[in-house]
């Protein structure tokens, strides 16, 4: 709302500027103008009225010559003879024709033409009475007679020269008056040429000399009825009907000079340049006559000029204005985008704080993070060591249930060595070296079965890293059944093992996969303790690159109890001293660790099965 009251405000400004300099340039150029051709109206008012009064003056001293003729003056003087009066009359028509005149006349005192250059023609002055036209009496009455006249005989339009005559006496002798009639139709056609018009008034208002045609004998101010009876009685316009020209005064300047405008018919004037419309008229008196010479200058050009320069001026303006508001637009469009500029920076500086908050608070989160994982690597480490340690008690655990057995295993056999190397001694003695020999190598086998018993045993104490590599499962079978070869021979255990011909090679630990068959073959055993034919079934297969072992017993089973706790560490069901309830919860990690599984399960012919599964390295033949 406040753009558009302002634009509209700027626009009004700017309309207002426009149309102020279109004016202002208007009026100076008008004025500087009018100036011009006020000095250029003033150059040709001297110019017409130097040619005027230089045509005028060429005639002036003509009138007063005659009174250096003694033959005028005779004539004058004395009775009108008819041989002087034709000589008079000769000399004057000569005359007349050497000075170019329109004619020379001789009054005599009472205003009677006594001889004129055009006596020879049929309208000729001679005999005419003059006494009323006011150059005779003017020039009677001071010695010169200045007068713009039409003929009254012919009509011709002349300037009329008169001088007095006079004989030796003076005043006294006045012999009459010479009148020289001069056109000044040359002058007239010579302005005609003449870029604007120009005017002679006579004292009465009248024009008389005019460039245009249709201007002569028109009024330039009005005349009453007194004034145009004179002009009847002296004949002055020869009874012409003097017309207003129908100029009217506008303005005025200075140095005589007026705006004026002249109401008039274009069409009818017959002139090179307009002669309506308005005009900047200069006038001056003439010297010697009370004419005035009026110079009129066109403003048409002027005012074309002074428009023309207006509408430039207007156009500059508007040029300026809009110049002016492309700047404005301009600037106003930079200072929006510096603005812009400014917000962006703002936004920008913002984001990046709030990133360097969020990247601070980022990598706070992650040391923690950090601290947490490490911190949980530690505890990793720590259960995994504790796990380590558990596998290793559980381990021990087992040796511990194995060692009654191996005891007596070992027992057996020091026994015999002991009774051997007795008996040996005492054949050597004898001299029956051979049968001693025979004891001596009795006693190293015995040796050699109590060194591979506690080699196996000392084989599977030792604490594994837990690491995978391929492990024969036969040969693992074998371990682990000749670590309990005592116990199953003391149960009378019949051990079946079923399997494919091709060698199964698991990928496990295998001084840990050994525990977890110890494992679970002992839990077979203890299960079955006390039945009269107690059996195990080891059945194993391969297939989608895995080994799947059953090891099936002949004992109760699982009961419910055992069913859904059976993994969990310390459930046992045996007790205190037989078990810790660890094997198996240990044998399931070991598994786990491995990639594989170990499940427990009821057969349903009777007896516990239990089925390890293990990634298969692979399967030799
Ligand atoms: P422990 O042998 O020390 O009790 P285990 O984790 O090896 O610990 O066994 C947990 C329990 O699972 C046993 O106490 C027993 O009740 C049951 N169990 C394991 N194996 C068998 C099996 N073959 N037949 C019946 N019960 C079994």
């Amino acid at each position: 709302m406040f753009f558009r009251a302002r634009s509209l405000v700027l626009s009004l400004f700017c309309a207002a500027l426009v149309g102020l300099s279109g004016f202002s340039a208007y009026l100076a150029v008008q004025r500087f103008g009018i100036a011009e051709l006020q000095a250029t109206g003033l150059h040709r008012l001297d110019l017409y009225a130097a040619s005027l009064e230089r045509e005028i003056g060429k005639y002036a001293f003509l009138p007063g010559t005659l009174s250096l003729e003694q033959e005028v003056l005779d004539l004058l003087a004395g009775p009108a003879g008819g041989e002087a009066a034709k000589r008079v009359n000769v000399h004057l028509e000569k005359l007349n024709a050497r000075a170019g005149t329109l004619s020379i006349y001789v009054i005599d005192a009472h205003g009677r033409v006594l001889a004129a250059s055009n006596w020879r023609q049929a309208d000729s002055f001679v005999g005419e009475d003059l006494s009323f036209r006011p150059y005779f009496r003017d020039a009677m009455a001071s010695g010169t007679g200045r007068f713009f006249g039409i003929g009254t005989t012919r009509g011709d339009p002349g300037y009329y020269l008169a001088a007095r005559l006079a004989g030796s006496e003076g005043d006294e002798g006045v012999l009459g008056v010479a009148v020289v009639k001069v056109s000044l139709e040359q002058l007239e056609k010579s302005w005609s040429t003449v870029e604007a018009p120009v005017l002679v008034a006579d004292e009465n208002g009248v024009v008389i000399l005019s460039a245009v045609a249709g201007w002569k004998f028109t009024l330039l101010r009005s005349l009453d009825e007194r004034m145009r009876a004179a002009f009847d009685h002296t004949q002055q316009y020869n009874r012409r009907a003097l017309q207003p020209l129908g100029m009217r005064e506008i303005a005025a300047y200075g140095h005589d000079a007026r705006l004026v405008r002249i109401v008039g018919d274009d069409a009818e004037a017959v002139s090179v340049y307009p002669v309506s419309g308005r005009f900047l008229a200069q006038s001056r008196a003439m010297a010697d006559t009370r004419w005035t010479l009026t110079v009129l200058s066109q403003l048409e050009q002027v005012d074309s000029l002074a428009q023309s320069r207006a509408a430039l001026a207007a156009i500059a303006a508007a040029c300026l204005c809009l110049l002016a508001a492309v700047v404005a637009e301009r600037r106003r469009h930079l200072r929006h985008r510096l603005a812009a500029r400014e917000t962006l920076q703002k936004a920008y500086d913002e984001l990046e704080h709030k990133v360097e908050a969020r990247t601070a608070d980022l990598s706070a989160a992650n040391h923690k993070l950090q601290d947490e994982i490490s911190e949980r690597i530690r505890a990793e480490r720590t259960l995994r060591a504790a796990q380590e340690e558990l596998i290793q008690a559980g381990k021990l655990a087992v040796i511990g249930q194995l060692s009654t057995g191996i005891a007596h295993e070992l027992n057996q056999p020091l026994a015999a060595l002991r009774t051997l190397s007795a008996n040996a001694g005492r054949f050597l003695e004898r001299g029956d070296a051979d049968t001693a020999r025979a004891n001596l190598a009795r006693i190293a086998e015995l040796a050699d079965r109590m060194g591979r018993i506690t080699g196996q045993l000392r084989s599977f104490a030792r604490k594994s890293n837990g690491l995978s590599e391929p492990v024969r499962l036969g040969q693992a079978l074998d371990n682990v059944l000749a670590l309990l070869e005592a116990r199953l021979r003391r149960s009378a255990t019949v051990v079946e093992r079923h399997g494919p011909r091709e060698e199964a090679v698991v990928s496990c630990d295998p001084n840990r996969l050994e525990q977890v068959l110890v494992n679970l073959v002992g839990n077979a055993l203890d299960a079955m303790a006390g039945q009269p034919r107690p059996r195990i079934e080891l059945d194993w297969d391969c297939a989608d690159g895995a080994v799947r072992l059953q090891i099936r017993d002949h004992g109760p089973g699982l009961s419910d109890e055992a069913c859904s706790h059976l993994f969990e560490p310390f459930f046992t069901t045996k007790q205190a001293g037989d078990g810790l309830g660890l094997g198996l919860a240990i044998s399931a990690g070991i598994v786990r660790d491995s990639g594989g599984s170990l499940q427990g399960a009821n057969h349903p012919d009777g007896g516990a099965v239990f089925t390890l599964e293990l990634p298969l390295a692979h399967c030799h033949d």
